[in-house]
């Protein structure tokens, strides 16, 4: 599936606790995920200007917003249960590097500009995947496929 940009006309409809720009693109997101997602226990939780409750998750999400002729990248968050967590990222080992990348959002970002400029193309079946347009190169993507992108690509 092909990566959903947005635009921030996207942002009059939504319906959103907070007015900011984060939250409105939280809720947006919400609603998309909600639309794509099967097979996911209870409802997307975005996790707004609070900290992640004890025993969730963190995760954040990459939204590509276009503005203007210009793709801009903005990370929203969401909560995620223990069983959500295993629904979204089956792989264990996937699970497992996720807190490392949460907190490496500066990278990750630089990774999708060089992904999208064409000037950073991984190798083997990750760049192919790419390259048929199956996947892009959202947060889930990117520690999928993390062991393979911290290899080859060079900050
Ligand atoms: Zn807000």
């Amino acid at each position: 599936m092909a990566e959903r940009i947005f635009t921030l006309d996207d942002l009059t409809s939504v319906r959103s606790v907070c007015g900011c720009l984060t939250c409105k693109l939280s809720a947006v997101f919400a609603d998309h995920l909600t639309d794509l997602r099967t097979g996911y226990p209870g409802t997307v939780t975005p996790l707004g200007h609070r900290g992640a409750a004890p025993g969730t998750t963190a995760v954040p999400h990459f939204l590509t917003v276009r503005v203007g002729d210009a793709h801009v990248d903005i990370v929203v968050w969401e909560e995620m249960r223990p069983d959500q967590l295993r629904a979204w990222l089956p792989a264990a080992e996937a699970r497992a590097r996720l807190p490392q990348l949460a907190a490496r959002i500066p990278l990750l970002v630089r990774i999708r500009q060089a992904l999208r400029a064409g000037t950073f193309t991984p190798s083997g079946p990750t760049g192919a995947t790419l390259a048929s347009g199956g996947r892009y190169p959202s947060f889930r993507f990117l520690v999928e496929h993390w062991p393979q992108i911290k290899k080859e690509f060079t900050p």
